[in-house]
Parts: structure tokens; C-alpha cells; sequence
């Protein structure tokens, strides 16, 4: 695998040219040459790129399958979609989103009150806004106030309770006003179908959200007579995130499509719109055995169209307008983190290292042969004798017979046999060769945090693309391990013989070796938690002008370490004084030390706390 699996996650977004991994957009400039121009300016650590090429890419990508499935099938309903704050707040993002965005009229989903205030400042006025998740009186007053300022804003209503708030509000914001303004309003339903995968609890009938069909007759009767049947305008679902297969939505399409119709044929008039929620389903695998969706953009434009179109026929309604609010499938692929390898764990087994000592014990004198003569025929054979030595050596260390020395020399002896072997016999694809391969794998110290950049990793099992940006002319060799710089065990993407993900040998005291971790954009970035205090990455917006020419703009640098102190709501000038006086008032030391080492303290919390070093000569 020298592509990583490039032409399974990577949906033509790269090219490898030169080696180097590069940009499939304007001049192609490599990820290498980006990051080298950001860290030029003194920004080391990891960087968070964020490519808003690639949300207009998803977003384009989207209305097209839909426009074009909307003509193919003569469909009258219109097509539109909201973002779902929830995915990614970060203001890098929205503010590239809604600014590629905007000539498809896109809106903004917000779940909360903080992503509503969001959505009120960065919708364009008629734009959609959808407002799910729970609510209280205050939220439901946002949302009119919202309606007010012109906002074209659906409240999804969760429950009954949700709906008789709507009612108080109302008749509170306009009891005084010439012309009754409020939201419209939406209504989820409880779907009987249900999702599939790790994220399928967001439908069935044991789900968080929406209305069971019992309580959408009280809340129609409830509308009807308080005079708001008119601003039911939305039926809404959402059957969970990442959908692999596409049967579960075409399920929960009919049965929310005759939900619609039932609604309208009841007196729902102004009942015009179908929200199928998110779900689309983003392709992390590297490995085809490993691929995690079973449609195209296509089908799934064409099975909701269809779908509706039939339901709407059969039933003599109108055809709704269709929302989504897919928020995976336009954000994971913008945002790439980039981090620097620190350290190979297993450099000592070098051929350098060996002791070789005037009279070696007769085993290991056999290991050196076994080593000078492995060739393609006995590769096998010496391969085995060499496990086996190997054995009878560390029993002899055991028991006393032979010393550290020989021990150091067996280790590297062995793993360089193994490695020779490998690399003879590497056609053959054998249990016991990719057993030997979870044996000689390497450990690459990577300066990022996994809790912070991949937090989907370490709580839910899910796999993202990892490849190194640079040296792919060559074949990595080395079956790989990472780990990452906090202090827990759990910081590990272990190497995986069924997924193997294989790096390249490097000597890290010469040369430098950064990896990348693609489709981190959707989720990662507000979930990721700061374990040991380790912060977001500092985050870069590349964009390119019309000459193709690169901009780097809005860098956001990690937070310095009294900054990160500060959040958790230490009184930072109590730790200052503290640390200061303990330097003041040291025994130890003379005056001119202690302003000298007041000086480096100062510049040291003014950083942040992504490593520096871990050779003397280099810096990360
Ligand atoms: C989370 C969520 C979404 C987004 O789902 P994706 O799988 O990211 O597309 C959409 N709608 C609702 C109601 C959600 O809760």
C-alpha cells in the first residue's frame, strides 16, 4: 500500500507528485511546502489546515446530485440545506462555509442556545435556520425574536411541552404587534425504522427525540386551535450519523413521507417541507475490506427523490421541498492535521548498535552468520533458527550465562534477521510473516494529542486516514505504531495486521518525517478534550487567489500554557506570584540566576503545550 489507500478516502482531493503528497487544486503545491512555509514563521507543534476549496467542493457536490435528480425525475418540490452547528463551531470554519456557501442560499442548524446566537449572526437574512434539541422558554423567545428581525427560522418542536412554550410565546411577543410574526414550526417525528452503526441511536422507537404519532395528532389539534396550523411548515427526522448502507433512509423516507401526507390531507396547508436530517456518510477506510459506505452521493439524491415523489403521488399531496442537514459529509474532508514525528522507538536495533566482543558465546557468533548470509532461498529456514537462538539466549541471560552485553546483541541481531526475512520473503503472504510484522514494528512519538485531534478514535474505535506527507516514491517498510505525547496508554493507534499501516524508516536525528490525519473536520474539533491539558493545534485557513497563488490567513495559534491554566479557572496571577517568589526567595541560587531563570520561565509560559524538541539539535 504506497497510496495509503489515497483512492479509497481520498475522492480526487490529492495527488501524490514528486513523492510529496499535494493539493489536487490550483498549482498542486504539496502539504509539505504549506506546512513549511507556516512553520518558517515560528509556528511549530501540530497545525490544523482547514481548505475552504474543499467545503465548496461538498457543498456543490450535494446540490448538484439533488438538482440533477430533481430534473431527472421532474420533481416540483425545491431543494435546500442547513449546516448543523453541532459538527464544527469553530469560527475559521462557519465563517468559510457561509462565505462559499452563500450562492446556494445556505443556512445554519442550531441545537443550543450558543449555536443559535451563531446562527442569528451569520445567516444571511432568507437563508433557513432549523432549531432542534431540547428547548426552554428563553430559547423558543430567541427563535421569535429571530422571525422578527426577518429570519427565515424553523423551530423543530421535540415534545408537546415544546409546543405549548410556542403557544405562550406567542401570544406574549405578539400581543402588542400589528402583524403576528413568529417562527415556523417543524415537528420530529419518532421514526419506527432505525439507523445502523455506531451512531443509530438518534432513531427508533427508544430514541431521544421526536413525537410519537399519539402526541403529532395532540400537537396538530393543539395548532389548530391555537391558530398556528399555519406555521407548520416542516416534517423533520434524523436517523443517525454516518448511514453506511442506504436501506434504513429509505424506510424512514416513506414513513416520514406519509407522515407529511397524512398531515396535509388533515389540514396541515401550510405543511410544505420534508427535513431528512443528516447522515450521510463520510468513507474513512484505507483498506478496501475496510470501506464504511455502500452508496453514492447519486443514489442518495435519487432514492430521496424518488422516494418522496412516489409517496406524494400515491397519496395526491404536493411534493415537499426537501432539506438536509448533513453536516459529516460537507465538513470532515476540509480540515487536515499535520504533526511532526518526534522519535522511532526501536532506532537502538541498529547495526551500529551491536557490541561484537572479541569471543562471542557460540549462539550469538551463529546469529551474526545467520545475518551475514539470509539470501532469498534460506530466508525461511534462518529465520527460524534465529527465533529460536533467540529463546535459548535470553534463557541463558536468565539463568546467568551470558551477560547484558550479549542480551543487547541478541535484541538487535534477531530484529535484523527478522526484518532481512521479511523484506526477502515479502511476496509471501503468510500468517506467520504478518505475526513476525506485529513484531518488529516500530513506534512513532508523534507531537499531537489524540485526545484532543482524533477524540472519535479513542471514543468510539473509529478509523482516520493516516499517511505521511512526503517519501511516497518509496515503500514504506516498517509496520507502524503511533503514539502520541500525552501521559496515557490509551494515546496509542496501535499497529493493526489487518489494517496494516506500514511508514517508512527514517532517522529522526537527520531528517524530518511528518504525518497527516485527513477528515478530522467533522466533530473532532469540539468533542477533542483537553486530557493532560494538551490544547487545539494552532489552525491555519488555506485558500488560493485566481493566479492559484497560496493565502494563509486567520492563524489561530494554540493557546499558551497560562492561557490553557486560565480556562479551567486557576487564578493565574496567584500562580505567577507563586512561582516567582519561590525563584526570589531560593537559597540556592544567586541574583543574576534568578533573573535569569525568571527570564526563560516567562518566555516558557508564554508557549504552548505541544513539545518543542526531543533531539538537541532540531527543532519541532
Ligand atoms: C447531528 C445531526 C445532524 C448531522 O448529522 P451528520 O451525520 O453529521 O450529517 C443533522 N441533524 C440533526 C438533527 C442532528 O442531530
Amino acid at each position: 500500500m504506497q497510496d495509503f489507500g489515497l483512492d479509497i478516502w481520498g475522492d480526487d482531493n490529492y495527488i501524490i507528485k514528486d513523492g510529496k503528497l499535494s493539493l489536487n487544486y490550483a498549482k498542486n503545491i504539496s502539504l509539505l511546502k504549506i506546512i513549511q512555509t507556516i512553520r518558517e514563521r515560528g509556528y511549530k507543534g501540530p497545525l490544523l489546515l482547514r481548505f475552504p476549496h474543499l467545503i465548496k467542493k461538498q457543498i456543490s457536490t450535494l446540490f448538484d446530485a439533488f438538482h440533477t435528480s430533481i430534473n431527472e425525475f421532474g420533481y416540483t418540490g425545491s431543494f435546500h440545506a442547513v449546516f448543523p452547528l453541532k459538527v464544527n463551531q469553530f469560527p475559521n470554519f462557519v465563517h468559510s462555509l457561509m462565505e462559499v456557501a452563500a450562492p446556494y442560499g445556505y443556512g445554519l442548524e442550531a441545537g443550543s442556545k450558543a449555536e443559535l446566537i451563531i446562527a442569528m449572526s451569520e445567516t444571511p437574512l432568507g437563508a433557513p435556520i432549523t432549531v432542534n434539541g431540547f428547548k426552554d422558554k428563553e430559547m423558543i423567545a430567541l427563535c421569535f425574536i429571530a422571525a422578527k428581525m426577518g429570519h427565515n427560522i424553523t423551530v423543530t418542536i421535540e415534545g408537546l411541552g415544546e409546543l405549548e412554550t410556542i403557544i405562550d410565546v406567542n401570544t406574549e411577543f405578539n400581543k402588542e404587534s400589528a402583524l403576528c410574526i413568529a417562527p415556523k414550526i417543524g415537528v420530529r417525528i419518532r421514526m419506527h425504522s432505525v439507523g445502523i452503526g455506531i451512531w443509530a441511536k438518534s432513531g427508533g422507537y427508544s430514541s431521544k427525540f421526536g413525537l410519537t404519532s399519539t402526541e403529532l395528532l395532540k400537537a396538530f389539534d393543539l395548532m389548530l386551535q391555537n391558530d398556528l396550523i399555519g406555521q407548520l411548515s416542516m416534517i423533520h427526522f434524523h436517523i443517525g450519523s454516518q448511514m453506511g448502507e442506504i436501506a434504513p433512509l429509505k424506510k424512514a423516507l416513506r414513513e416520514a413521507g406519509n407522515i407529511y401526507a397524512d398531515l396535509k390531507k388533515r389540514g396541515a396547508y401550510a405543511l410544505s417541507a420534508i427535513n431528512i436530517g443528516g447522515g450521510l456518510a463520510v468513507e474513512y477506510a484505507q483498506h478496501h475490506q475496510a470501506q464504511e459506505r455502500n452508496y453514492s452521493i447519486k443514489e442518495f439524491a435519487n432514492d430521496v427523490v424518488f422516494l418522496m415523489q412516489d409517496v406524494a403521488k400515491n397519496k395526491g399531496v404536493e411534493e415537499p421541498d426537501i432539506f438536509t442537514e448533513s453536516g459529516r459529509y460537507i465538513a470532515a474532508s476540509h480540515s487536515v492535521m499535520i504533526a511532526p514525528v518526534l522519535e522511532l522507538f526501536s532506532q537502538e536495533y541498529q547495526q551500529e548498535s551491536l557490541r561484537s566482543k572479541e569471543i562471542n558465546p557460540p549462539l550469538i557468533q551463529e546469529l551474526f552468520d545467520l545475518l551475514g548470509t539470509i539470501n532469498r532461498n534460506n530466508a525461511r529456514e534462518y529465520l527460524h533458527d534465529a527465533l529460536d537462538h533467540r529463546e535459548s539466549l535470553l534463557t541463558l541471560f536468565d539463568l546467568g550465562y551470558i551477560d547484558l552485553e550479549d542480551r543487547s546483541n541478541t535484541e538487535i541481531l534477531v530484529d535484523l534477521i527478522i526484518k532481512k526475512a521479511i523484506m526477502l520473503l515479502k511476496d509471501e503472504d503468510t500468517d506467520e510473516l504478518k505475526r513476525l510484522q506485529n513484531r518488529i514494528q516500530e513506534k512513532y512519538l508523534v507531537n499531537f494529542s489524540s485526545f484532543v485531534s482524533l477524540p472519535d478514535f479513542w471514543g468510539l474505535g473509529q478509523n482516520f486516514p493516516i499517511m505521511p506527507i512526503d517519501r511516497l516514491d518509496t515503500k514504506p517498510t516498517r509496520p507502524a505504531s503511533l503514539w502520541d505525547i500525552t501521559c496515557d496508554s490509551d494515546g496509542e493507534i496501535a499497529f493493526n495486521p489487518k489494517l496494516p499501516l506500514h511508514l517508512h524508516e527514517i532517522d529522526i536525528t537527520k531528517e524530518e518525517y511528518f504525518l497527516a490525519f485527513f477528515l478530522t473536520g467533522a466533530y473532532q474539533e469540539v468533542l477533542g478534550m483537553q486530557h493532560n491539558l494538551f490544547t487545539h493545534p494552532t489552525e491555519v485557513v488555506v485558500s488560493f487567489d485566481e493566479e492559484g497563488e497560496m493565502q494563509l490567513d486567520d492563524l489561530i495559534e494554540a493557546q499558551n500554557l497560562m492561557d490553557v491554566l486560565d480556562d479551567i479557572d486557576y487564578d493565574t496571577g496567584k500562580i505567577n506570584k507563586s512561582i516567582k517568589f519561590k525563584i526570589e526567595d531560593s537559597p540556592l541560587i544567586d541574583e543574576r540566576e534568578k533573573r535569569s531563570l525568571l527570564g526563560k520561565l516567562y518566555l516558557y509560559l508564554s508557549e504552548n503545550c505541544y513539545l518543542k524538541t526531543i533531539q538537541a539539535t532540531e527543532e519541532y
